[in-house]
């Protein structure tokens, strides 16, 4: 620890975001890094902890605590103070391959359980790790390093987004022949398709894509697996198959007049908003467009955060973004102490962009839709919301929301956008490759395994773990490129 008294002296200090009403007027990333003297002061306030939880990355009460990657936290923040940013960008490289992405939209899972966070503010970890690799880039140390010698083996990745591009990234360092198939016209993923461009700007995922391919990963975008290749012939032309498709079957709402028209899915609405910035800047009409529309969010999580944000920027004439849950509270519960994951208020980027626009908080509490209602166009017009109260299942013994009889009323919107999650992947490619699927429908392994029931098969990512998270995706991804290579070589090192 360069500096023990560093978390006494140095306050924690932040990247400075543009003003709400000013970072509106486009889609551009908000942030202002610190100075490099700021930074460094930031990795002071680390006390290397002998038990460092925010390196830890294990599930307390079903959550996760500490980075999923084992990030090395404390070293690289060390390096940081000192100043040392070569040898941090390789103790940071060790464990994660991605640090531009994670920098950018990891919830800091590892700032949650930094020790500082149980009674003030938390190292700037996050910060730090996207100072240290954003820093290699300017510096040239973070360029093509192509594995030295090649086993012969061929690997078919169906999927780019984190957890694909982690798999390949693993086995292509190891000499592997990696293919990537990506059914969409660009690399990335949700990454590209689904976090909007305000967190995460999409030349950072071209700069790494073109890193990987100088390293010889080769990469087929417009090929849909199971539709324009079959899985017989993937498995013939390769030793082993990862499946990393995610899990991109979006939950409904079913209820009367859902079939009315301006009802989308929210990744259906991020996506074609990507799209058409990166193909037109928003001129070929092809995105859904919330300008000047009463919109109405369904769900309360980051995915409608991301809509919400979304909406302000088109210009909407007012939002409402609804939660079946109640409002958390403002400061952890007795319950969910620290080092635990907080499950504490948030007001994230998009609903403080509302907040700002429309003089008030957009979310809506322990409400949800009962009936949408169509104008004579067929188009949806008002929504029938109704009030939830939690309440006992008699034959579960579970906590349930249900409806509170007779406190129904009615809104007035014109676009809709469902974000109640995602149910597990889809099953024309779990069908064509025969992998057995779980419940959830996420594809089925032996705990902390990635092979499938078939073989040569693995999964890996959503599509096996479920909706999660970046950082868990890369992890997988990371873990599943271990799992093949054994099964190749017969032992591995990674
Ligand atoms: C709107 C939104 C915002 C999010 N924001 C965050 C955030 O801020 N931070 C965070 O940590 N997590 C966030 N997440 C979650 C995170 O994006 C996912 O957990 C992560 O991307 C999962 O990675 P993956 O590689 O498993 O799957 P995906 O990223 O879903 O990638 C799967 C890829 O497989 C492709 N594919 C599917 N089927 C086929 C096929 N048959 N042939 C070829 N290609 C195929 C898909 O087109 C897709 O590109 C967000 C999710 C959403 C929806
Ligand atoms: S990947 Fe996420 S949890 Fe891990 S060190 Fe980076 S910001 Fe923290």
């Amino acid at each position: 620890m360069g500096k023990p008294t560093g978390f006494l002296e140095y306050e924690q200090k932040l990247a400075e975001a543009i003003e709400p009403k000013e970072r509106i007027k486009n889609f551009n990333e908000f942030h202002t890094p610190l100075s490099e003297k700021e930074q460094r002061k930031q990795g002071g306030r680390c006390m290397e902890c002998g038990v460092p939880f925010c390196q830890a990355g294990m599930m307390i009460a079903g959550m996760a605590s500490g980075c999923p990657l084992n990030n090395l936290v404390p070293e690289w923040n060390d390096l940081v103070y000192r100043g040392n940013w070569e040898a941090a960008y390789y103790r940071l490289k060790k464990t994660n391959p991605f640090p531009e992405f994670t920098g950018r939209v990891c919830p800091g899972l590892c700032m949650a359980a930094c020790t500082c966070n149980l009674h003030g503010e938390p190292v700037a970890s996050k910060e730090n790790e996207l100072a240290i690799i954003e820093r290699a880039y300017r510096t040239g140390l973070a360029k093509a390093n192509p594995p030295k010698n090649r086993t012969g083996k061929k690997v078919a990745v169906i999927g780019s987004g984190p957890a694909g591009l982690s798999a390949a990234n693993s086995l292509n360092k190891r000499g592997h022949e990696v293919t990537v198939f990506e059914r969409n016209d660009r690399v990335g993923g949700l990454l590209m398709y689904g976090i909007p461009n305000m967190k995460l700007e999409k030349q950072y995922i071209d700069r790494k894509v073109s890193i990987m391919k100088e390293e010889g990963i080769t990469f087929k975008t417009n090929v849909n697996v199971g539709v324009d290749i079959k899985a017989k012939q993937l498995l013939k032309e390769f030793d082993a198959v990862i499946l990393a498709c995610g899990a991109s079957n979006p939950r409904d709402i079913k209820v009367p007049g859902r079939e009315a028209k301006g009802i989308y899915f929210a990744v259906d609405f991020l996506t074609r908003n990507t799209k058409s910035l990166l193909d037109s800047n928003l001129t070929d009409g092809k995105n859904i467009s919330a300008k000047g529309k009463r919109v109405m969010i369904i769900g309360g999580g980051d995915t409608g955060n991301d809509c919400v944000g979304t909406s302000v920027r088109h210009g909407a004439k007012s939002i409402m973004q609804l939660e079946m849950m109640p409002k958390p509270p403002e400061t952890r519960a007795e319950n969910n102490p620290w080092p635990q994951w907080p499950k504490v208020c948030k007001t994230d980027y998009g609903q403080e962009e509302a907040i700002a626009v429309y003089g008030h908080d957009p979310r809506v509490y322990t409400t949800t839709v009962k009936e949408f209602i169509k104008n004579d166009k067929g188009e949806v017009c008002k929504a029938v919301l109704v009030k939830l109260e939690s309440k006992k299942d008699e034959k579960t013994g579970r906590m349930m929301m249900v409806n509170i009889p007779g406190s129904e009323y009615e809104v007035d919107v014109d676009l809709v956008l469902i974000a109640a999650g995602f149910l597990g992947s889809q099953d024309y490619v779990t069908k064509e490759f025969k992998v057995a699927v779980n419940e959830r429908t996420n594809v089925k392994t032996e705990p902390g395994k990635y092979k499938t029931n078939v073989d040569r098969v693995f999964a890996a990512g959503d599509m096996h773990r479920g909706q999660s998270l970046v950082v868990w995706a890369i992890r997988e991804g990371r873990d599943v490129a271990r799992d093949v290579d054994l099964e190749l070589m017969g032992y591995t090192n990674l």
